[in-house]
């Protein structure tokens, strides 16, 4: 059964930086909630903390007040290790860079998650995983042998493979062109629409269980943004703004009046 609870629930969180002179602030107060099958975008200027709410939300790092919860479980009562095993269970995370290993091959890679869980990953879900990002014709290709593209299709693949609440992605169309950047973003759609992948598999769901994952993205760009449910906007650590339905002129438009405040 597909859960319709809040895969993640921040709630009063604050995040400061002290290791330089002065106190940076990176997250002030922010409480927000992301819900299975809900596409939700963060934007905001330079340095408003969209990749520390992401980090937060993901267990990657500490908060100083307040609370993270993932599947219900809050992240501060949590041992390294319980923490550890947590963020392997129920997140994914895409990085900007894909973060691949270089030297293992595109089904390596997708299987690496499992195999630091100890455990022996099947052929099959490998394949299937490879399959919901259109690319099972390429699993023994190495990194250096793939598009950009397809180097973040494999990324979304391994954070997908454990079948996680949560997929939380970091500016993962900013080093892609436009077409792959697109083709990146219809993946998420249909992750949180509950569709495998919109690749070779087409929507049959062939990863997970047919439920929608909570699809959080940070992003620059107000296209990108479009595919999501709704956008997030971030201002010197605080929620300044909420767009539900996004299209690009709406979010361009509300973009460009932020960073005029932020100025
Ligand atoms: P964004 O992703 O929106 O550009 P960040 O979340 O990376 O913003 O950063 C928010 C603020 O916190 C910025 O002022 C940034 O300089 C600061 N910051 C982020 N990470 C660190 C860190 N590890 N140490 C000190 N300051 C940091
Ligand atoms: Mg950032």
């Amino acid at each position: 059964m597909c859960t319709t609870s809040l895969a993640v629930e921040l709630r009063a969180v604050r995040k400061t930086y002290s290791s330089g002179p002065e106190p940076v602030v990176g997250l002030d107060a922010v409480s927000l909630g992301f819900s299975a099958g809900v596409f939700t975008a963060i934007m905001g200027p330079s340095g408003s903390g969209k990749s520390t709410l992401l980090r937060a939300a993901a267990g990657l790092e500490g908060v100083d007040g307040g609370q993270v919860l993932v599947d219900g479980t809050e992240l501060g009562g949590l041992k390294d290790r319980e923490l550890t095993v947590l963020r392997r269970e129920k997140i994914g995370f895409v990085f900007q860079s894909f973060n691949l290993l270089p030297s293992l091959t595109a089904a390596q890679n997708v299987a690496l998650p499992l195999k630091l869980a100890g455990r022996r990953p099947r052929r099959a879900e490998v394949a299937a995983a490879l399959a919901a990002v259109g690319l099972d014709g390429r699993s023994g290709h190495r990194p250096d042998e793939l598009s950009g593209g397809q180097q973040q299709r494999i990324a979304v693949a391994r954070a997908l493979i454990s079948r996680p609440s949560v997929v939380l992605a970091d500016e993962p169309t900013g080093a892609l062109d436009t077409r792959s950047g697109r083709e990146v973003l219809t993946l998420l759609r249909d992750l949180a629409d509950g569709c495998g992948g919109s690749g070779a598999g087409g929507c049959g769901c062939s990863v997970g269980d047919g439920c929608g994952r909570a699809v959080v993205m940070v992003t620059h760009d107000p296209v990108a943004a479009s595919y999501a449910d709704r956008v997030v906007f971030l201002v010197d650590g605080r929620i300044a703004g909420v767009l539900d339905h996004p299209t690009a002129e709406r979010t361009a438009a509300r973009m460009t009046s932020l960073e005029a405040l932020a100025c």
